[in-house]
């Protein structure tokens, strides 16, 4: 039991408080003041201390909330009310943190900081400019605050009252669920905590892109700069292929130009945030920035870089012709791009502590955090490699902040493989000693492609998604149509935007378990503590997110498969069975049938998003290993209300039973079939998929494999059914190559595995066009 830590801890003193105001102007912030503004607001103070022409903005201070809660009587008030709360008790907690939250929102601003906001918005444009409000967590080494549910942003505020709102809001969600559990389990003094508000100009970009300062391998006094139109999540993302511009800064002169094709946009979308257009056709080959306008950019580059002392990634925006520098990040990681091919002589030299495999792509450097318990990730500093055992779920908010992940355990389909590619953070799993070899403080490389970890920082490097951009601005091409669909893998909402971004056709796999095991608590635990309305609602939340993400595009939700020893430590865990092998035990769609009440708890999200209009959602049940478990879960669907001849049902094929009894479930009903070869593999093979000791016997390509693949295609072409794969084999290009020649009609990848699997399926489509023309023309 956890009991939340009362007083005792050190309260800012009357003589800080009097020394800083309520309100700082970012001109007037620097690094050190992070108490005060927290970690966002000193960042972008420092940048403007130093003349970059950053949006403006104001800070509402730590000190600000402070006096709020003395001058309201609230800092006595708010913490009786979870005076010793168990935060284990989740019933308790919820009810602590309504009482905390409503106190806070219904609590009357005092005029002084209410009338000091009001002068300070008046002051940026008159009042009626367009501000993001953001919370600033003051305690750099809070749990991540997004999962913690304190991080909380309002974009597109206008007008006083809006703004005096948002800034209340952003001080009631220090006091969420999720947030007063991790400070708790951190061991955090709750009344001590402050929180700052960032107001900041929102900055409508027209044109907008990324910045090496530097050349991002070779250390040259060359910027690259990449732009295209809109805002500059585009470049970002690599949903577009940007214009490319080197400027040489011996010769202030712009050395390289390459324009291209760029075919769609990212702009606001009213109040609800930004949304993809196209980009009108006289649009698409212009030149998006002119010379000078390249110079400029690179001036301020070269100004973040003489400060900072390191070549910078900068994301800047121009709006009107007013040029923005958004952000400033020393470059730390390299992409897998041909360029990163520059390290290598440095990589020879450089001694290789532990090796494992490469599971999510990208370089960085950072120091080691050792973690043998998810209590002590509260240690984990943003930037840091964090090497641990094995991953869970509740791991998942230090996952977020670190450079790069390392484990001991595992292959290229655990939790740590599937949950670091969906955050774009290097992962390398199942190097059997690292959390042995490797040293707490220690400086390392990862390398999450080749799947090495070096001694020291081996490298200067360039930012996974920004590298890849690059890499796409190299070649410069329009978007590719593919005739074989191209689908993602989602499974955090919070990855559904990267996933969109893609462009891809929609998603072939939400494994909606996730949703679930982030929230520590076993779906059993939900029934038996009467929370199934709760369940059901961060279920259909969860995949709402991601349904929004694909106007129009179909999206094959997953029913509940998680083994039993992934829900041990979670709330409810202890009444899990224990099984000697949990990858055949019970799991998927067997435990589903024979525990109604989950099932129907699922189905009841699904339904309700039915309901909705979410005409798109798809259902796909894993594990299935007969026609019948199929049709009784059809049956049970129907028994609950869903128009079952009409919605999408399908299956995943993962045990080789169902490959070779195909045709048995096309007849009994099914509307499409997806390889899940992650599972498929260890069935054939026998092949436990999370035990390093035979990870190098798990092909993909194993002969039986492909025989079980290639009939089942056959089978479903036959009857016309959508073949898929969603395993993370479909991420890889061979493979890719080998489905498109016999006959998949799509492939859900990985999220950075989409562009090199479009471009693979691309080719193999154009070249299975070209050999039968020729073969056509010798005829
Ligand atoms: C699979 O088995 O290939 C699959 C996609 O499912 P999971 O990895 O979640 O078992
Ligand atoms: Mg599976």
């Amino acid at each position: 039991m956890i009991i939340i830590k009362q007083g005792g801890g050190k309260i800012i003193s009357g003589a800080s408080m009097k020394e800083v105001p309520n309100i700082l102007w970012l001109e007037e912030i620097r690094k050190e003041d992070i108490s005060s503004v927290g970690g966002k607001g000193a960042s972008l103070g420092e940048m403007a201390s130093i003349g970059l022409p950053v949006p403006t903005a104001f800070v509402v201070t730590a000190q600000a909330f402070r006096r709020f809660l003395i001058e309201t009587g609230l800092e006595k008030k708010l913490f009786s009310a979870y005076d010793k709360l168990d935060v284990e008790d989740n019933e308790a907690l919820e009810k602590a943190a309504g009482t905390a939250k409503a106190m806070v929102l219904k609590a009357k601003m005092p005029p002084k900081i209410r009338d000091e906001i009001k002068a300070a918005y008046r002051k940026m444009n008159g009042g009626s400019l367009i501000v993001a409000v953001r919370s600033s967590a003051t305690a750099e080494d809070l749990p991540d605050a997004s999962f913690a549910g304190q991080q909380e942003t309002y974009l597109n505020i206008r007008g006083d009252a809006a703004l005096i709102e948002a800034v209340q809001k952003c001080w009631a969600s220090l006091y969420g669920a999720r947030a007063i559990y991790y400070r708790a389990k951190q061991g955090f003094d709750d009344q001590t905590v402050n929180i700052a508000v960032v107001v900041q100009q929102l900055v409508p970009s027209e044109k907008a892109g990324v910045m090496f300062t530097s050349h991002p391998i070779t250390g040259e006094p060359l910027t690259i700069i990449e732009g295209s139109w809109g805002l500059g999540e585009a470049v970002v993302s690599g949903s577009v292929s940007p214009d490319k511009y080197v400027f040489d800064q011996r010769s202030e002169k712009v050395v390289d130009t390459l324009i291209s094709n760029k075919k769609v946009e990212i702009i606001a979308d009213g109040d609800h945030g930004t949304k993809l257009a196209d980009v009108s056709p006289a649009r698409q080959d212009a030149q998006v920035l002119a010379n000078e306008e390249v110079a400029k950019l690179a001036m301020y580059g070269k100004i973040a870089e003489d400060h900072y002392g390191v070549p910078q990634d900068v994301e800047w925006g121009i709006v009107a012709g007013t040029f923005y520098i958004l952000q400033s990040r020393p470059i730390t990681t390299i992409g897998n791009n041909k360029e990163a091919k520059g390290m290598t002589g440095q990589k020879q030299s450089a001694k290789i502590l532990v090796q494992g495999q490469g599971a999510a792509p990208g370089i960085a450097s950072g120091r080691v955090v050792i973690i043998r318990d998810v209590k002590d990730t509260g240690s984990v500093k943003e930037g840091d490699i964090l090497v641990t055992r094995m991953t869970n779920p509740d791991m998942v908010p230090a996952m977020r902040k670190v450079a790069a992940i390392v484990t001991d355990e595992g292959g290229m389909t655990c939790h740590a493989a599937i949950v670091s590619r969906e955050l774009g953070t290097p992962a390398v799993v199942g190097t059997k000693t690292a959390t042995n070899v490797l040293k707490n403080g220690q400086l390392v490389t990862v390398d999450g492609e080749m799947g090495l970890i070096y001694e020291g920082a081996i490298a200067q490097a360039a930012p996974a998604q920004a590298a890849a951009a690059a890499q796409q601005a190299v070649t410069g091409h329009a978007p590719i149509i593919t005739a074989t669909s191209i689908k993602v893998n989602v499974s955090i909402p919070e990855a559904a935007a990267r996933a969109a971004a893609t462009g891809a056709d929609g998603v072939g796999l939400l494994r909606i378990e996730h949703l679930i095991l982030g929230l520590n608590k076993t779906p059993g635990w939900f029934i038996a503590n009467s929370k199934e309305q709760d369940f059901v609602k961060e279920l259909h939340d969860g995949i709402k997110i991601v349904l929004d993400a694909f106007p129009g595009k179909t999206v094959w939700v997953r029913t509940l498969d998680a083994p039993t020893d992934e829900f041990r430590n979670m709330k409810g865990g202890e009444n899990e069975p224990h099984e000697h092998n949990p990858m055949l035990g019970w799991r998927g769609i067997r435990r589903d049938l024979q525990s109604p009440d989950q099932f129907r708890l699922q189905v009841e999200a699904f339904k309700q998003l039915w309901k909705e209009g979410y005409e798109n959602l798809g259902i796909m049940f894993p594990m299935v290993s007969h026609p019948d478990q199929f049709v009784l879960g059809k049956e049970m669907m129907r028994d609950w209300g869903v128009d079952v001849e009409r919605v999408t049902l399908g299956i995943m094929i993962e045990i080789p039973s169902s490959a070779i009894m195909i045709e048995d479930f096309i007849r009994a009903g099914i509307k499409f079939a997806s390889f899940g070869t992650n599972d498929l593999i260890q069935y054939t093979l026998a092949i436990d998929r999370n035990n390093e000791n035979v990870a190098d016997m798990y092909n993909p390509q194993h002969p039986a494999v492909l025989s079980l693949i290639h009939n089942a295609i056959q089978t479903c072409r036959e009857y016309d059914v959508e073949c898929s794969i969603c395993g993370q084999a479909g991420s890889d290009p061979k493979m890719a190559v080998w489905l498109v020649e016999h006959g998949i009609t799509s492939i859900s990848a990985n999220i950075d595995a989409i562009a090199k699997i479009r471009e693979a399926v691309a080719r193999t489509e154009k070249r299975i066009i070209l050999e039968a023309a020729r073969s056509r023309d010798a005829e």
